[in-house]
């Protein structure tokens, strides 16, 4: 039987950070080395380009940092095919027809779409590239045929917009397209990482990140400086673990082997959590152990990043091999679609 596809991506606008990590890149390795799927993972450089089309030089000097940062994860060369959006045709034709079935008042509802309209103080004047973007990405993973993308819960909508497209679009002119499923991380923490100030996302877009690639110095000052629980003003007093994002990112990283090696007197996170809760634990002991268990996390990928930070050239050779192995699979789909469409005059004589 023939492997199972998954396809997944991300905005070359700048570098990936520990949300995109736990989010999405943590179950994209875990998927990979299954060795039970075939994996494509897209640099989404047109996707990039509907919020920022005046500043195309971010979204080019982002690519291979971004691809570095896969590296860094624990993403390989030799187990999942690496391309860029750009880079293939059927990925920009398909929107044109799935454009048809898809209404402005649908996509006005989108509520990621919606907050990320307000993020950016776009109002009307959002650009309508922008706005259509889950059509091009219901055109991405359908082009490919995946039937798992793996993502954080700001992406559930545009899975539901695609399985609607596929839907419409198979009950239309027949079955072509595979409806995907989006597969969410393990832990419910991972859903969506809250910013470092503490709001509701992390994202490159905010500047609250940590950083993939973020050295030992600056990786501790940003946890030593995090938003915590702002009513825990005395050590003594009784802090909310709950909304907290450092005990959020405990939540997404420490083991129970962080606490054996750096915080011997709790046995887990739970104990951790009950002393903060009931008071008498300070932030600042609480931050210190998660720089640790952060720098611990991070070290081996920047480990990983240093083998392949000077070897650009070959890099880009890779997205160029992927790319062109990407358009060959894609245009499959597409040749399917137009058929179905009956857009194939000139191979059936019955027009
Ligand atoms: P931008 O601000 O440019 O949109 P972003 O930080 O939102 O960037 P994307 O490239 O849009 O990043 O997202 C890539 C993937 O990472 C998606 O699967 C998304 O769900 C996931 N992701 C991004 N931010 C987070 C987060 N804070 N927590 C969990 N998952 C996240
Ligand atoms: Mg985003």
């Amino acid at each position: 039987m023939e492997k199972q596809i998954i396809l997944t991506g991300d905005r070359p606008t700048g570098n990936l950070h520990i949300g995109h990590y736990v989010g999405s890149l943590k179950k994209r390795v875990e998927l990979q080395n299954s060795g039970n799927f075939q994996q494509f993972v897209m640099i989404a450089d047109l996707q990039a380009l509907t919020d920022n089309a005046n500043n195309p030089e971010k979204i080019r000097s982002s690519i291979l940092e971004v691809f570095l940062d896969y590296i860094a994860a624990g993403l390989e060369i030799d187990k999942t095919r690496f391309f860029l959006q750009s880079q293939i045709p059927a990925l920009f034709e398909l929107p044109m027809y799935y454009s048809n079935l898809v209404t402005l008042a649908r996509l006005e509802r989108n509520p990621t779409i919606k907050t990320e309209i307000k993020m950016r103080g776009f109002n009307r004047s959002v650009p309508v590239g922008f706005v259509t973007y889950p059509i091009s990405q219901a055109a991405d993973i359908t082009a490919f045929k995946a039937k798992f993308v793996p993502v954080g819960e700001d992406q559930l909508p545009m899975i539901e917009q695609a399985r609607e497209i596929v839907h419409s679009f198979n009950s239309t002119y027949g079955e072509v397209l595979v409806s995907p499923e989006a597969i969410l991380p393990d832990n419910k923490s991972c859903h969506r990482i809250v910013g470092i100030d503490g709001n509701a996302k992390m994202s490159k877009s905010l500047n609250n990140c940590i950083f993939l690639k973020d050295d030992p110095e600056t990786l501790r000052k940003k946890v030593m400086s995090m938003f915590t629980d702002p009513n825990h003003i005395r050590v003594e007093d009784p802090g909310e673990t709950e909304n907290n994002p450092v005990f959020i990112y405990l939540d997404a990283f420490s083991t129970p082997a962080h606490f054996e090696k750096f915080l011997p007197e709790y046995k887990n996170l739970e104990e951790l959590k009950a002393h903060y809760q009931r008071g008498g634990l300070g932030d600042v002991k609480v931050k210190k152990f998660l720089a640790n268990v952060m720098e611990d996390t991070l070290a081996p990928m920047r480990a990983r990043r240093a083998e392949f930070e000077d070897k650009k050239d070959y890099l880009l050779e890779i997205l160029a091999r992927d790319s062109a192995y990407a358009r060959e699979i894609t245009n499959q789909t597409l040749q399917e679609v137009r058929a179905a469409i009956g857009l194939n005059y000139f191979s059936n004589n019955k027009l």
